[in-house]
């Protein structure tokens, strides 16, 4: 099977095309937008995403990763905002690691265009999947807009790298035994709004980090952008106290800005616009019970396990995804997708479970536990014992951030060490710190 048909060109669908195209793969990408190189976005999700380690290696072994990164903006931590103006970094990593904000529009460009320079890649934009028929293998598309004419492709192998609403999603729902697929919705929703630059041009708060107001049960956030503003996203109930629902008037705008975010309202001079022209969306988790249809079609990317985007890791993981099933075509060769399918989905989806609860997890995190005094004695602890003994403790952030252990490794080790320090207590733990290595070996690992 020499040629592979994606639905979507959206940030999996192009990545996934270069690494088929590499092995030598025939590959067409359908994408039901105009081709927005030249028509441009029309708005919609993020406009920037936090990009880190298992993503840039994703990019970077279909070679993509260059362009990408040299367009970068570098955060070194979490800028928290008190009530007073008062700011507190936190940094991400104990040896100044970062993560990297990145133009979500640029991105796609520099992907699709990547993808595109493989003569044996063609990308069809315009081509909105209706329908997918397992049986005949056969997808339809409404070519070119809303009364657009229907056309019909046969394909050998088919994957569904189109989003959280996926066609082919829709299909396995319809025609694959057993096959179940579940959304959890959260309460709460999410805005975009802006922190335009300064009159010099210039970038009003620190340009590198990524900004927080936590709020217990609601936050804003704010990512940097190369031209020097600051894309703000308000997460919030959608209804009740502080929630969407409450804020109606120019006046209820201001006032919630005034009252939560008073350090970030002057710096919003299009508040009121932007709260008008900009969507309030809902976010949720979606879990399939199986992503694979036998050597023929395959969910990948938010297709496969849209999550929400607390720990900036929706895109990284969908890289991930591609980077992993790149590697086990390598290990079983060209000829044995049936195989290869199975194992894309043995191994990829205990890692989409785990990294769909540690999102949620640290919804907690950062709108609330990031002021916690008992959250930060813990981090201080978890800091200490992974300098003392690297390779046997590692803040749960690390793991999921800046290293390529499997989520679901991620997870349960951090779950052990929470476990453990729970059950020796805090304070034994601190001063068996202050005594040194020996003391942490008999106190902490038993040794
Ligand atoms: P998508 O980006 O949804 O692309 C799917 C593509 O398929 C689109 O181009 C769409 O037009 C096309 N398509 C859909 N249906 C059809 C059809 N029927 N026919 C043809 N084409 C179709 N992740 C991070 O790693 N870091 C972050 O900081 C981060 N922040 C986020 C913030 C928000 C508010 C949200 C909502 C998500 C965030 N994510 C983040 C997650 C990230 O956006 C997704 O994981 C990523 O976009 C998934 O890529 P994808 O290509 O699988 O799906």
């Amino acid at each position: 099977m020499r040629h592979v048909t994606i639905l979507g060109a959206g940030l999996t669908g192009p990545l996934l095309a270069l690494y088929l195209a590499r092995r030598g793969y025939r590959v067409d990408v359908y994408e039901g937008r105009p081709d927005f190189r030249v028509h441009g976005f029309a708005g919609g999700r993020s406009i920037n995403l936090a990009l880190s380690d298992r993503g840039i290696r994703g990019l970077a072994e279909a070679r993509a990763d260059e362009q990408v990164l040299a367009d970068a903006i570098p955060m070194k931590g979490r800028m928290i905002h008190g009530l007073d103006g008062e700011t507190t970094l936190q940094p991400y990593s104990r040896s100044g690691r970062h993560i990297n904000s990145i133009s979500r529009g640029g991105l796609n460009i520099t992907l699709v265009n990547a993808a595109e320079e493989h003569e044996d890649v063609h990308f069809h934009f315009d081509h909105h999947c209706t329908n997918v028929d397992l049986d005949r293998n056969v997808v339809a598309f409404r070519q070119g807009g809303e009364a657009g004419e229907e056309v019909e492709r046969e394909f050998d192998l088919l994957f569904g790298a189109d989003g959280a609403n996926s066609a082919l999603r829709q299909a396995m729902e319809r025609e694959v035994d057993g096959f179940t697929a579940e959304t959890e919705w959260l309460s709460h929703g999410y805005k975009e709004l802006e922190i335009p630059p300064g009159p010099d041009g210039a970038f009003m708060m620190e340009k590198n980090a990524l900004h927080i107001w936590p709020h217990h049960d609601f936050m804003m956030i704010a990512l940097p952008n190369p031209d020097a503003t600051f894309t703000c996203t308000l997460f919030a109930p959608m209804e009740g106290e502080n929630g969407f629902d409450s804020i109606e008037s120019d006046d209820d705008i201001r006032t919630y800005f005034a009252t939560h975010f008073p350090d970030a309202l002057p710096l919003m001079p299009t508040l009121l616009e932007d709260w008008k022209a900009n969507p309030t969306s809902r976010l949720g988790t979606l879990y399939c019970n199986q992503w694979v249809v036998s050597d023929r079609a395959a969910l990948i990317g938010d297709a496969a396990h849209a999550i929400v985007p607390f720990y900036g890791q929706g895109m990284n993981a969908c890289f991930e995804d591609c980077r992993v099933l790149n590697d086990i075509l390598q290990e079983n060769g060209d000829d044995a997708w049936d195989e290869t399918l199975r194992e894309y989905f043995r191994r990829r989806k205990p890692d989409g479970d785990a990294i769909a609860r540690l999102a949620v997890m640290n919804f907690l995190e950062m709108r609330s536990k990031v002021v916690d005094e008992k959250f930060l004695r813990k981090k201080k602890i978890d800091a200490a014992l992974a300098d003392l003994f690297p390779d046997r403790w590692a803040p749960l952030y690390e793991m999921v951030t800046f290293s390529h252990l499997r989520y679901s490794e991620a997870l349960e080790q951090s779950r052990r060490q929470d476990a453990r320090l729970e059950e020796i207590g805090y304070d034994e733990v601190e001063q068996a710190i202050e005594a040194g290595p020996d003391e942490v070996e008999r106190v902490v690992f038993g040794g």
